[in-house]
């Protein structure tokens, strides 16, 4: 066991997994479900971050969840799309991490989601984090330590 707490792995840290704020698509609190849907839509991502007008990190805001609010009875009712803002529809309770936060905590709080956030102290949004990169990772390094591995097996 002593081996595997030296992995190098697990000390790696978010800052250099993150992907960086400034290549995050992002919307803003106040825009319109419009605007979000639109910038999902031609991203190609199912859910986007939602930031304040000071970069500080608010909540994550997904295709589904608009959808679903502006699902009538018998039709979806996408003129509301422009009367509903972004902060009325996300979800604020997504787990974030720190930039200095290591590799384990990483993979733990990725498990449920497909990313999560990266956020200073005091809340402004450094970038995100995707269960893709964690898993390239920790794939990466079980292949290059195969032979550790099989070692613990045998003991
Ligand atoms: P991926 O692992 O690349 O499939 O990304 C998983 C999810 O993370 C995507 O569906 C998006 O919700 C989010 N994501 C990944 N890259 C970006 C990005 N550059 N900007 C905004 N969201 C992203």
């Amino acid at each position: 066991m002593s081996e595997l707490k030296q992995m190098p792995l697990l000390t790696i840290t978010a800052e250099s997994l993150m992907i960086p704020s400034e290549k995050v698509a992002h919307v803003q609190m106040n825009n319109p479900l419009e605007h979000a849907l639109l910038i999902l839509v031609k991203s190609g991502y199912s859910a986007v971050p939602v930031l304040d007008t000071t970069y500080k990190f608010k909540g994550v805001i997904g295709k589904n969840p608009i959808l679903n609010h502006v699902l009538g009875l018998e039709r979806f009712e996408m003129e509301r799309l422009s009367q509903i803002e972004v902060q009325e529809v996300m979800n604020t309770s997504i787990p974030c991490v720190n930039k200095q936060d290591e590799f384990l905590t990483c993979l733990k709080t990725v498990i449920n989601y497909p990313f999560v956030c990266v956020v200073d102290e005091e809340g402004y949004f450094d970038g995100i984090l995707t269960r893709r990169v964690i898993l390239k990772e920790f794939n990466k390094y079980v292949h290059l330590n195969k032979t550790l591995f099989e070692e613990l097996e045998e003991e």
